[in-house]
């Protein structure tokens, strides 16, 4: 089993394939970091909450529950006979799978908008959310711009926790008073595929703490120099600080192995995960899904866990021929952290048709603690 990314839907995957397994069966994964990171707490590593060294584990844990764990930049894969090619320091290597799962997760394309990477903090990656960190730190009042430079981007809700945090950060450290944040969205609105309704309410959140929100406002280039953001709709707006979600694409590796669809992510079965390739799976950001309702299902963690699940148990199936063939049947749901130590949540079932079926919770005490308790639990016993 060739296991391809060591984010989310890859350690879930591999951990369970090799708890189902009998030893003589390999179980490998593959990815170019040494560590894993719990992305959901980059938004408390912003704010000084988190260190990089709390978010992270090293990816070399896993062999200590039977699992191969290979370090090496994947660069070529052939679905047909589910090759892969890896290189490594040392050189390349190839592997031949019996069963290939791919969770290789979005690729961030910030350089696609001119003058925007220069200008401002990607705070999807963990340099960037460090880079924001010390910014924030050093920060002693003014604007702040959160901007989505696109209006699709995994974990739907981060930009509009991060406006959030970061200015009841500001207020914490005393300079509420002389610090704007203003979120700039390319998106009509939040969370959009959760529908009209749960949208306005996660929107009324973020004004009511004081963020204010501008949709629809697609950015074209960012003026580094004059600090202003110029959008398609002619707009322009200044900024002191500018945190970004930067445009996603699928990873390259899987663009040019021919496992893309018109969508640009890889089309799958969405209850089995099997592309088109038989014994290749594709699980997490990396795919992209339909909804009877117009959008793509979201790309979150949750999802990516849930599918991998999927596949794990499916492939063992397949293996050993116990238990009956599951499918993913699109639940999940995520908190919305809104500061002053509350979280909201939204969940429900994404695969309700004709539109998501979705429940969202009101910020309180509680939703926050049980992020604290998720995230606790994840690298304690996920990784
Ligand atoms: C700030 C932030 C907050 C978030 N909050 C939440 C949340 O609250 N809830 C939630 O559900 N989701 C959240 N997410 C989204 C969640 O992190 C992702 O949806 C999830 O990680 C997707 O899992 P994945 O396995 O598809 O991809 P990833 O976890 O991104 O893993 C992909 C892996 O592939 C590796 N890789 C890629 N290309 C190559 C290559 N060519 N060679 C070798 N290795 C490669 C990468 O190094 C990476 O380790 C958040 C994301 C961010 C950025």
């Amino acid at each position: 089993m060739v296991v391809l990314g060591g984010g989310v839907g890859g350690v879930v995957t591999a951990t369970a394939l090799r708890k189902k397994l009998p030893e003589t069966h390999r179980v490998v994964i593959v990815d170019r970091e040494p560590d894993h990171l719990f992305a959901p707490s980059l938004l408390w590593l912003i704010i000084g909450k988190r260190t990089a060294r709390q978010i992270t584990r090293p990816l070399d844990r896993l062999g200590r529950r039977g699992i191969e764990v290979i370090r090496g930049h994947i660069d070529q894969i052939a679905p047909e006979s589910r090759r892969v090619r890896i290189v490594e320091h040392g050189g390349a290597r190839d592997l031949e799978a019996d069963h290939l799962v791919v969770s290789l997760g979005a690729e961030l394309a910030p350089e696609t908008i001119p003058g925007l990477a220069e200008a401002g903090h990607n705070f999807y990656t963990l340099a960037g959310a460090e880079s924001l960190r010390d910014a924030l730190a050093e920060f002693d009042g003014g604007e702040i711009v959160v901007l989505t430079a696109t209006p699709a981007y995994k974990c739907p809700a981060a930009p509009y926790e991060a406006a959030m945090l970061i200015l009841d950060h500001c207020r914490k450290r005393g300079i509420g008073a002389a610090t704007r944040v203003d979120l700039y969205a390319a998106e009509p609105g939040p969370m959009g595929v959760t529908g009209p309704e749960v949208s306005a309410r996660v929107r009324r959140m973020v004004e009511d703490s004081g963020v204010a929100f501008h949709p629809e406002h697609q950015v074209t280039r960012v003026d580094g120099p004059a600090k202003r953001i110029i959008f398609a709709n002619e707009a322009t707006a200044g900024f002191d600080l500018l945190a970004y979600v930067p445009p996603h694409r699928a990873p390259r590796v899987v663009r040019e192995a021919g496992l893309v669809g018109d969508s640009g992510w890889v089309p799958v079965d969405p209850g089995t995960l099997q592309t088109r390739f038989p014994g290749v799976y594709a699980i997490g950001d990396v795919v992209g899904i339909p909804l009877k309702m117009g959008k793509p299902l979201p790309k979150a963690g949750v999802f990516a866990e849930g599918q991998a699940g999927v596949v794990a148990h499916n492939i063992a199936r397949a293996i050993i021929g116990k238990g009956e063939p599951t499918r993913f049947d699109g639940h999940g749901g995520c908190f919305i952290e809104t500061g002053g130590g509350k979280a909201g949540f939204g969940g429900g079932d994404f695969y309700a048709e004709p539109v998501p079926r979705i429940t969202l919770h009101r910020p309180s005490r509680r939703w926050h603690a049980a992020k604290v308790l998720f995230e606790q639990g994840w690298l304690r016993r996920r990784i």
